[in-house]
């Protein structure tokens, strides 16, 4: 078994300081700790599980490779040893919320205190919880809008599904497209991710024209950048309060 650590070690090197640092002695022992108490069946699965409590529980390592070797597989072939090599890390993700049902206050703290609560996401910043019209189908009442940047070591497809379930748990009711919502939460920024499938599209397709996503985000992100657009958020935010030029 083998662990490559990796974390930004420019302030223990500035400082000469363990705090700043990753104890490899400990960490040796809590892997070797770690997979005494844990049986898996798979390689596969001591990796994913292995490299999921190192990142969890030593906040300074943002990305890890764990192999696990096994002395002899059962496939009948003059072979030494077969592992699993892994990669994972913590991503960054943005996300938009809004309700306009309910107590929308509670709704979007609820919503974050679910996020706040999966053992594989942590709750980075969120902005102000900003008061916005509606837009689309108007005949609604206001919305109340925040963006919060999250740490995560889920897939985007995980995420989308827990996302999901926050909307489901919320008692959101899928009726009027662009209508009234007791939560809704998309992804906005996975990484500097460029992906698009029949359920996901990230960066999400329609936040450089949403004044309601660009103004909380502009917030907390005013310098990450629109891996498509090649804009940060903050001009993105400019630009979509101008108003529309009039021709003729
Ligand atoms: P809505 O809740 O009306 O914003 O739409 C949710 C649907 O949009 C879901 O079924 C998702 O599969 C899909 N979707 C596509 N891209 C995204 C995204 N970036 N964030 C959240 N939902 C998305």
């Amino acid at each position: 078994m083998s662990a490559d650590l990796y974390f930004d070690s420019s302030m223990a090197g500035q400082t000469d300081d363990l705090q700043y640092s990753v104890n490899y002695a400990d960490a040796a022992r809590h892997i070797k700790n770690f997979l005494e108490k844990n049986t898996y069946k798979l390689l596969e699965a001591a990796a994913e599980q292995t490299a999921r409590s190192i990142l969890q529980n030593y906040s300074l390592v943002d990305h890890v490779r764990v192999e696990i070797k096994k002395p002899w597989a059962p496939i009948l072939l003059p072979i030494d040893t077969v592992s699993v090599r892994i990669e994972r890390s913590w991503h960054r993700v943005y996300v938009g919320l809004g309700s306009n049902m309910g107590n929308k206050k509670e709704n979007l703290e609820r919503a974050l205190e679910k996020i706040r609560a999966d053992e594989t996401c942590r709750l980075i910043s969120c902005s102000d919880f900003i008061a916005t019209k509606p837009v689309g189908f108007l005949d609604q009442d206001d919305f109340l809008n925040a963006a919060a940047e999250v740490r995560t070591l889920k897939t985007p497809g995980e995420f989308l599904s827990l996302i999901q379930d926050i909307e489901t748990d919320l008692g959101r009711v899928r009726t009027i497209h662009w209508g009234p919502r007791t939560i809704d939460v998309d992804i906005l920024f996975y990484d500097s991710f460029i992906m698009h499938t029949e359920t996901l599209t990230i960066p999400h397709p329609e936040m450089q024209s949403r004044l309601f996503v660009l103004e909380p985000l502009a917030q907390i992100a005013p310098d990450v950048v629109h891996p498509v657009l090649k804009q940060t958020v903050r001009e993105l935010y400019e630009i979509a309060q101008k108003p529309p030029a009039v021709s003729g």
